[in-house]
This record gives C-alpha cells, structure tokens and sequence, in this order.
C-alpha cells in the first residue's frame, strides 16, 4: 500500500478531525440528550502527547496536511493550546483549524492564534436568545456572540459560522443568519440534519433539506453558484450572495452526499481511527500505541483502517444503520 491513506475506491483522505473530549457544555437538541451521556474516563482519552504522537504519524508518513480539532466541545480541553503548538511545530507543518461552540473563545482566541491555530468555525444556531435555550439547553448566546468576536480580533479570520436548521424551531432564522455573519464578514455555512443524534431522534420527514435552505435564502438574497472553485472534496456547495464577493455554503449531508470525493480520517479522543463519520467500525490506535508500536505500525494499522472505507454513507439505504458512537462522542 502506498504512503497516503488511500481507500479501495481510490479516494485519499488528507483532512484529520480529532476530537479532543467527547463532553460538552452545551446540550443541543440534534446532538445530545439533556442529562448528557456516559463521558470517556481519563484513562480511556489519548494524552496530550499520544494525541501529539498520532497527528505526526499522520502529517509526516500518511500525507495529511490539514488537522482540525473538534469534539464535544475542544474549548473544554485543558490542554488544547499546548496541543496547537505541538501540531503547528510539526514537519510539514499541517493547516490548523477547531470546530467549537464558542464558549470560552473570548478568553482563549489570540493565545491559540499565538499557539498557530489558523481557522475556528463557531456553530451557531440563532441569533435569539430564547430559541438558544430551546435548541442548547443552556443560556450561553452571548458568550458564543463574544467568542466568535474575539477569534475575529485575533485574526482567525474569515470565521465561519456552522448553522444546523430544525423545522418549527430556527429555521425562520435562515436569512437573518446570513445578513447578520454578511455584516461581519463571517462566512455562514448551513448543515443538515444527520441521523448522528444520541437519542436517535431524526426524522427525515422533518429534517430541513438543502432545497429548503436555498429556498429560504432566495426570497432574500441572489445567490449565484461560486465559478471559481470546484466543490472538490470539501462537502459545502457554495454560492455567491448578491453577486459576491460574499459567499454562503450548504451541506446537503443527507440529500446531496459528497461521499465520493470526501477526503476525511477521523480520530476519536479515544484513539480509534474511523473512516467515516457513518462508519459501524473502528481501529484501536491507542491500543498499539500504548503496547509499544513504532510509528511505523501506527502508519500500517491507519491505512488499513482507511482502505476499508465504504462508497457512501449509505443514509438512504433500507438497511442504514446509525453509528452506535454519537456524533459528539466521534467528532462532528
Ligand atoms: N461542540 C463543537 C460545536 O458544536 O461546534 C464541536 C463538535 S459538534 C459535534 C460539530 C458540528 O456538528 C457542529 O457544527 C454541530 O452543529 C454539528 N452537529 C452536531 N450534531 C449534528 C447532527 N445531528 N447533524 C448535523 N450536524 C450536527
Ligand atoms: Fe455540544 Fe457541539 Fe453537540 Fe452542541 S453540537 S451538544 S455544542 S458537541
């Protein structure tokens, strides 16, 4: 087998998602029950250094170049600066990015740009307060609202914003979003609904569509599609608003799957490889690695974990089953 993390569709992932903690401070309704879930133990999370270790083996000898740190919530982990600086002192020096809830950003946003951290996307759902708690659980708007300000200040610029719509609840908001991240020259991003729930509450008769979403935007804004830029591997199909130079993307995850071009290997806080966020099995790198593997068997043990990928997802298949991990507990 070659060097990269090639798979036996010929599809090689160059984009690592760590999730550096499956816990969160929020509770959002699409993702987590209310009393939260049966958290990793410490002895079960990697270490900082074993985190280290295994994004290097990526970037050195399987072809990774961009890393981007998520969870649960990463902000939550006491060790995330430390871990920045390790991964942006790493030959060759792989593209550094979080996905984060911003809670917490205002107070760590210039020391993790400082640490060569290049990139943050803050999810955010609504701009009211009310529909916050009703989708979160928790009365944190503000604090998101100041952490995505302050990664702005400190030049983890263009922010880009995750919106997940739900029927009923934030989906009136879709084009007050977009005028609101327009006006701060933060690029919006909207997700569909994936059937990656704890409580396994989706419904796909209830799930907004990317059609939708497009919908709801047009009755206020011109969107043209980006001319530039193939969608490629990356899974937002993105368009000009108002003839641009602003842009807004969607990830019809469910009803326009990019699964052939996806490019991704994910790493759990638990050191198990996965190839797909959908995937059913897992590679246990934590296990070699802490029986003494060399990097050289670390780089064996994830191409072989990617060489299994499937062609798809499978959402739409009768027999779909969802991934007994939640997304929180895998790395969205
Ligand atoms: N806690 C961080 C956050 O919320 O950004 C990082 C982890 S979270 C699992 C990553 C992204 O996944 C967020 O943008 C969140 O909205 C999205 N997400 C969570 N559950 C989802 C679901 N069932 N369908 C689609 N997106 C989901
Ligand atoms: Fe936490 Fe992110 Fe899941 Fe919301 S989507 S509960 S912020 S992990």
């Amino acid at each position: 087998m070659a060097a990269v993390l090639i798979d036996s569709f010929g599809r090689t992932a160059v984009d690592l998602r760590v999730s550096l903690t499956d816990r969160c401070n929020l509770r959002c309704t699409y993702c987590m029950p209310e009393e939260g879930l049966q958290w990793l133990g410490k002895p079960q999370l990697l270490t900082d250094e074993e985190i280290v270790r295994l994004v290097g083996v990526a970037v050195r000898d399987l072809g990774v170049t961009g890393v981007r740190f998520t969870g649960g919530e990463p902000l939550l982990r006491p060790g995330l600066v430390g871990i920045v600086a390790a991964c942006a002192a790493l030959e060759p020096r792989p593209e550094l990015s979080l996905t984060t809830n911003g809670i917490g950003l205002a107070r760590t946003a210039a020391a993790l740009r400082g640490a060569g951290l290049d990139r943050v996307n803050v999810s955010l759902d609504t701009l009211d307060a009310a529909t916050f708690h009703t989708l979160t659980r928790r009365d944190r708007l503000r604090d998101v609202l100041a952490g995505m300000a302050a990664a702005d200040a400190a030049g983890l610029t263009p922010v880009k914003v995750n919106t997940v719509l739900m029927r009923g609840v934030n989906d009136h908001e879709a084009a007050d979003l977009l005028a609101w991240c327009l006006e701060r020259g933060y690029e919006l991003r909207f997700i569909e609904q994936m059937p990656l729930d704890a409580q396994h509450g989706w419904d796909r008769r209830s799930m907004v569509t990317a059609e939708e979403i497009l919908e709801r935007l047009a009755a206020r804004f011109a969107l043209t599609p980006e001319p530039s830029t193939r969608r490629g591997a990356a899974p937002a199909e993105r368009w000009l608003v108002d003839g641009g130079p602003a842009v807004v993307g969607v990830i019809g995850s469910v009803t326009r799957p990019f699964c052939a071009a996806c490019d991704r290997t994910r790493l759990t806080a638990d050191g198990q490889v996965r190839n797909c966020l959908f995937a059913r099995e897992e590679t246990d790198l934590r296990a070699a690695l802490r029986s003494g593997a060399g990097d050289a068997e670390l780089a064996r043990l994830w191409r072989a974990a990617m060489w299994g990928k499937k062609a798809g997802a499978g959402i739409d298949d009768p027999e779909f089953l969802q991934p007994v991990r939640p997304m929180s507990a895998i790395g969205g």
